[in-house]
């Protein structure tokens, strides 16, 4: 369960991100954030694994406060959350394998986590989950050799071998053609229920929103403008969320 209270995020030079957000996300939920460019999104999915702190306001994971936390309790807390980012964020010169196998390292002792020390059977978690994600066989392959949608799937098989309750992914579709994108949210629709996980994905596509997301969450200037399924989400309330935006 995540609950975010007064949440607000204003950076330096005074530019509000997040005005004031209240709302929780159960445990299973799959949501759907969207919103023009600028809206907010990405702030609030760093607020919610602290990659970004608050200014004001609180996040809680599982009853735990992720504002404030630092050190040991951050790391913690993060282990739990996988992170998926628009442009992947790879070790380019790294393979497939070993990519994922990063996801492992919150899960290995200390002092045995560079890559080549994994033990046997987390090698062979992280090729089944490559294998799941559509990568079977592409394991020795160098990541900067791969098109973008297969790279997206390696950060997503990342952040499943980190075994995480929560998955956040920030616009994981926007580097990649349209037709792709929709597989990447048929991907994450499938870890949601088949794994249980928590999936909140940022989004700038309405019909993807509409075609997929559970809960739709409507953000506009950092406040939310609508919070509902998404048969609700008329043309009339795309258009609040967008209107004098690009969607
Ligand atoms: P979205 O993900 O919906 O595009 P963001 O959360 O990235 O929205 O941005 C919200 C607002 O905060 C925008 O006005 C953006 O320019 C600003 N912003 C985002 N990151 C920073 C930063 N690191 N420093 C200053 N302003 C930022």
């Amino acid at each position: 369960m995540i609950r975010v209270r007064a949440l607000q995020k204003v950076y330096p030079g005074a530019t509000v991100a997040l005005r004031h957000i209240d709302l929780e996300i159960a445990a299973g939920e799959f949501v759907a954030l969207i919103g023009p460019s600028g809206a907010g999104k990405s702030s609030f999915l760093r607020c919610l694994n602290g990659l970004i702190a608050p200014t004001a306001g609180e996040v809680e994971m599982d009853g735990e406060p992720v504002t404030g936390a630092t050190g040991e309790r951050l790391r913690r807390i993060r282990a739990r959350i996988g992170f998926v980012f628009q442009q992947f964020h790879l070790l380019r010169r790294l393979t497939v394998l070993e990519n994922a196998l990063i996801g492992r390292l919150g899960h290995v002792p200390q002092g045995r986590s560079l890559v080549g020390w994994f033990p046997v059977a987390d090698i062979a978690r992280a090729r089944a989950t490559l294998q799941r994600v559509g990568l079977g066989g592409l394991w020795d392959r160098r990541v900067d050799t791969l098109s973008g949608g297969q790279q997206q799937r390696v950060a997503i098989a990342r952040a499943l071998l980190q075994e995480p309750r929560v998955l956040l992914a920030d616009e994981p579709m926007a580097s990649l053609d349209p037709a792709l994108a929709s597989t990447v949210m048929q991907l994450l629709r499938r870890i949601n229920e088949e794994d249980g996980i928590t999936v909140v994905t940022s989004l700038h596509v309405l019909e993807l929103a509409r075609a997929y997301g559970r809960r739709v969450i409507g953000l506009r200037d950092g406040r939310v403008v609508y919070d509902g399924p998404p048969d609700q989400l008329t043309d009339a309330v795309a258009a609040q969320i967008f209107s004098g935006a690009q969607p």
